[in-house]
């Protein structure tokens, strides 16, 4: 069982202890929080003298303790992940994006220029009401996998509201900025409908804002991809539009 195998890791940890660092009273019990073995918290002492039973207690004490800080520490956070991750596409939720928009400002520096995108998945109320709003949801989806294979590691997707996608770009240009809209208009154009339980290719219409270090604050720039976006829509859809 895996309390074996937390046993076995801490002794190796202690045996690589008293070999490599010669302190061969070496004790190690391991921290195991919510069954994920974590590590060990390590005894060792410089002379030949072995450790009471009363050292042992004591150490198995102290390894529950930091194992149960460890494991509200994660329970804390997975809570907070919970509020922050849209549930039905798994992407961070608006929340989470105007989070991080906020804390990304004060980190522009000279050069660095962000981006923002604004998608709006092209009559979805025609795919609700044709389809059901099951396959909506398949559409959902399908839409959001797609916008995250597009994107960079460092850039960050999320689910803005019901058929609306955003996405903040680092370190990009119009140019780029635009290049990565347009991949992903292509990447949703190219989902298979019969994967996604529909008759037509999806379509979406993308607005691009970009401003430097300089440039207008965050949220200006969300409006100013809000605009584009609502432009790309006036023009026929299925479109990248610039601010
Ligand atoms: P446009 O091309 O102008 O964007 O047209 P549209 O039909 O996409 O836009 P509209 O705002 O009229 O409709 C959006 C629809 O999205 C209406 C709403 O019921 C649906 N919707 C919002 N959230 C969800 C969801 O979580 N699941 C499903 N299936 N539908 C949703
Ligand atoms: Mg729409
Ligand atoms: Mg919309």
């Amino acid at each position: 069982g895996s309390s074996e195998e937390a046993a076995a890791a801490a002794e190796e940890i202690a045996r690589r202890v008293r070999s490599e660092y010669g302190l061969p009273q070496t004790l190690a019990t391991p921290l195991v929080a919510d069954r994920r073995f974590l590590g060990a918290l390590l005894l060792a002492r410089r002379g030949r003298e072995a450790w009471s039973d009363g050292d042992r207690r004591l150490l198995a004490w102290a390894a529950n303790e930091v194992a149960t800080a460890f494991a509200r520490t994660y329970a804390l956070e997975a809570a907070e992940r919970g509020a922050k991750i849209d549930v039905l596409t798994r992407l961070p939720n608006r929340r989470y994006f105007d989070e991080a928009l906020a804390i990304e400002s004060p980190r522009r520096r000279a050069n660095d220029s962000i981006g923002i995108l604004m998608i709006d998945i092209d009559h979805f109320k025609l795919i609700n009401d044709r389809f059901g709003h099951a396959t909506g949801d398949q559409v959902l989806r399908g839409v959001a996998s797609a916008i995250t294979n597009a994107v960079r590691d460092e850039d960050t997707p999320a689910r803005y509201g019901g058929e609306e996608f955003a996405v903040l770009l680092r370190r990009t240009d119009e140019e780029q900025a635009a290049e990565v809209a347009e991949r992903i208009r292509r990447a949703v154009v190219k989902l298979h409908p019969a994967s996604l339980g529909i008759t037509e290719p999806v379509t979406v219409s993308v607005g691009v804002a970009v401003a430097g270090p300089d440039g207008v604050p965050v949220q200006q720039l969300v409006k100013r991809a809000d605009a584009a976006l609502y432009r790309a829509k006036r023009l026929g859809r299925d479109r990248v539009v610039t601010a």
